[in-house]
């Protein structure tokens, strides 16, 4: 038998927990021996690491996955992985069991450890392959990583969410909450400055309940030698202490950037959805870290049309953003998730009125963002060239140290380098410069 090369490629939906995981599947494969392709059409291997969090993720994944149908030759066997959230929900596995007979394998993402066995399972069994949730959430140290970039890396420090906001699937899917040592998650980042890594991010649904106190790990981070940026999200607000901002504020290598999702101004919809905070604490806590770091940037999260929202409660959340001032915000109109608790409530707001509340918002911070970008206009900053761009006028794409995109005029050697740029304008989404 000929020995050729055999190729995997690896599609990913979602959030960085998942591009985190792809990189676990990809360091997974190329110890299996496989080479890595971008071409579904080349691949043995096709791996669809799919998102949960609303219907139209789930939509789109599902669309994509049908597609691959078209990969499988009369010649070749193909082996079509389905993993990540959506392989957590029983209907979903279910109608790909059904409807979906060219997907050979579909394992949730607590079981990604087992990939190897699981692979090589789908490829010698007759039988599609199934796998349930074992419910035992481990952690499993030292499964190999091939990371996509060399400049920007990701660092899990704790998986699974405890929380069960009223609306979110992520802890029937991701299971429960459970945090990585100090020692791995420290030996991790150290031997990320090593390799030259510039930007880490910390990674976690809730990092401020990281088991052994997140402020503490920030620092310890802090304290390790060498010029690079430390980012973590994502951040409950219920869990982001006067001692977090604290430690940011001492830890000068800590990215002056808070992700804080809000999810609603009103305090009725906030109990419902089992928020854990007030916004009068919300914005509390907010201006407290503003006092202690002027420059801090800081994005949220808000969600539109949960079940009983009224006018009032919409006016809250607008009230809320008027004066909460975010450089940027991602709003979410309320999708209905299998076994979460809200999905059992009755959905009052028309799909009309939802899309209507959508826009308005959407306009209301573009306008603040938009703001907030102008005042970059002029000034010189620090930024992380981390990506090369297509467009001919704006080469390199670089980040400020508060996570603003800003496109950059100069010379491709500075990729991959913390270079001063003068902002020339600015837009709703991004600022323009030169290096
Ligand atoms: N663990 C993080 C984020 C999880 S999901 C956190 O708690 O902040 C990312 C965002 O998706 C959430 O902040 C929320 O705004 C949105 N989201 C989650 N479930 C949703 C749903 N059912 N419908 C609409 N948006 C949702
Ligand atoms: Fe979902 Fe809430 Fe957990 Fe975030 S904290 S993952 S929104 S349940």
């Amino acid at each position: 038998m000929i020995n050729t090369k055999q190729f995997a490629y690896v599609d990913t939906y979602g959030c960085q927990l998942n591009e985190s995981d792809s990189e676990k599947l990809r360091g997974m494969l190329i110890e299996m021996g496989y080479e890595i392709t971008y071409d579904e059409f080349e691949a043995d291997v096709a791996i669809v690491n799919t998102c949960a969090i609303r219907q139209n993720a789930e939509n789109r994944v599902l669309g994509n996955v049908g597609e691959l149908v078209h990969i499988k030759t009369p010649r070749k066997k193909k082996i079509i992985v389905f993993c990540g959230c959506l392989a957590g929900i029983p209907e979903t596995v279910e109608k790909i069991r059904e409807s979906y007979e060219h997907v050979n394998l579909v394992f949730p993402p607590n079981e990604i450890h087992r990939f190897p066995e699981l692979l090589e399972r789908a490829k010698t069994e007759r039988k599609r392959v199934f796998i349930e949730d074992s419910k035992e959430y481990k952690i499993v140290e030292d499964i190999p990583k091939h990371r996509d970039s060399t400049i920007k890396a990701w660092l899990p420090i704790m998986y699974g969410c405890d929380n069960f906001c009223s609306y979110c699937i992520v802890p029937y899917v991701r299971g429960r909450e459970r945090s990585r040592d100090k020692e791995a998650i420290l030996a991790e980042a150290k031997s990320l400055v090593e390799a030259g890594y510039k930007d880490i991010t910390l990674l976690g649904q809730n990092v401020n309940s990281w088991g052994g106190g997140f402020p503490n790990l920030l620092k310890d981070i802090n304290a390790i030698p060498g010029e690079f940026l430390i980012r973590f999200m994502t951040s409950h607000p219920k869990d982001a202490s006067k001692k977090l901002f604290q430690a940011m504020a001492e830890s000068e290598k800590v990215a002056r950037h808070i992700h804080l999702p809000f999810q609603s101004g009103s305090d009725r919809i906030l109990k419902l959805m089992n928020r854990g905070y007030t916004r009068a604490e919300y914005l509390d806590k907010i201006a407290y870290a503003r006092e202690l770091m002027p420059e801090l940037v800081i994005t949220s999260d808000v969600i539109i049309g949960y079940p009983g929202e009224t006018e009032e409660d919409y006016n809250d959340t607008l009230k809320l953003v008027e004066a909460a001032q975010f450089e940027a915000m991602f709003t979410f109109i309320y999708s209905k998730r299998p076994m979460t608790p809200a999905a059992k409530l009755n959905d009052t707001v028309s799909a009309e009125e939802k899309q209507k509340r959508f826009e308005n918002l959407v306009t209301i911070q573009n306008e603040i963002s938009e703001k907030k970008h102008e005042a970059y206009i002029g000034k010189t900053i620090r930024v992380l060239v981390d990506g090369e761009a297509k467009g001919e006028l704006y080469p390199l794409k670089a980040r400020t140290n508060g996570g603003r995109l800003v496109h950059v005029v100069g010379d491709l050697s500075i990729y991959g380098s913390f270079v001063d740029a003068k902002i020339t304008h600015s837009n709703n989404w991004a600022l323009f410069g030169e290096a």
